[in-house]
């Protein structure tokens, strides 16, 4: 079989993606604000403006780059979605290993669409949080993880009190504005201030992919004064959701000074990254992780 003269990786897990030469990593899209890069053995997606500060640890990964079979190739991060859970575990010390990061050190929550904010402490490391969809810290030594396939990561930073946080907004966190909840718990639990604090919005479902109906046009139209531009294409009982710019009316509302929207789709890229809508359902997860390094010794 062809698949047996794949060539192997260190961690023993056979080569699976043949994209990984460095002629493919163009932008896709705009990348409006990122850069595309390799770290480690993956390839990923940072921020230009952070590529001299060493201080703050951040990626957003694509689906390349694991060990995962189809539907979940290759580098799914979902433990609940079907997988292998050998193939997924393999992912995930790619995944540290890549950012030179430990186990120990990564804090994750059980998503639950709802604006629920966990503000966690390195006493939080290797666990899962609880429940929630965005976490906030202040402590360094500690990365926010998080796994994505069309809902809209929000990573936020404020390198003045050395705080970051990251939240997951698919249409219910939207409505109930997760990013302003996030944003908030890092002004009033960990004394950040918004006006040094930078938000970025990431890879998701763009709105020429994320047709909706009866039940979100209520819900978009209940949360927003003006729901005029977030709502597109309108036929009958249908239409076109703006994620992207949602969440950058909540973050701006919020006071956030800067808010970066990357621009980059997952329902009409799925060569690059995972989508529920485009694959109904059945596909993995990407990560997205964030935290400040922590400097032993000075
Ligand atoms: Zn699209």
């Amino acid at each position: 079989m062809a698949d047996d003269r794949k060539p192997m990786a260190n961690d023993g897990w056979r080569v699976r993606d043949h994209q990984l030469s460095a002629t493919d990593h163009r932008p896709l899209g705009s990348g409006n604000g990122l850069r595309y890069e390799r770290v480690g053995a993956l390839p990923v997606y940072r921020l230009d403006r952070l590529n001299d500060d060493p201080s703050l640890v951040h990626a957003i990964f694509t689906r390349l780059g694991g060990v995962s079979l189809p539907p979940y190739a290759s580098l799914n991060l979902g433990h609940s979605v079907g997988d292998d859970p050998a193939a997924v575990e393999a992912n995930h010390n790619r995944v540290y290993r890549a950012l030179h990061i430990h186990r120990s050190q990564t804090v994750t929550c059980h998503l639950t669409h709802s604006a629920d904010v966990l503000v966690v402490t390195a006493a939080d490391g290797g666990r899962i949080a609880g429940r929630g969809d965005a976490m906030v810290t202040a402590d360094p030594g500690v990365y926010l993880s998080m796994r994505f396939a069309d809902c809209v990561p929000i990573l936020l930073y404020d390198p003045v009190r050395g705080a970051v946080g990251l939240a997951h907004a698919g249409w219910r966190g939207t409505v109930k504005n997760v990013a302003g909840a996030a944003v908030r718990a890092m002004v009033d639990e960990l004394g950040c201030s918004p006006e040094t604090t930078t938000a970025v919005i990431g890879p998701a479902i763009g709105p020429c992919c994320y047709q909706v109906g009866d039940e979100v046009i209520q819900a978009v139209e209940a949360s927003f004064c003006d729901s005029t531009c977030l709502l597109s294409r309108r036929h009958k009982r249908r239409a076109h959701f703006d994620l992207w710019e949602a969440n950058r009316q909540q973050l701006v509302a919020a006071g956030v000074s800067q808010v970066l929207v990357v621009g980059l789709y997952t329902a009409c890229h799925t060569d690059r990254f995972f989508s529920h809508r485009a694959e109904q359902g059945h596909t993995g997860r990407f990560g997205v992780v964030i935290g400040y390094r922590e400097y032993v010794g000075q």
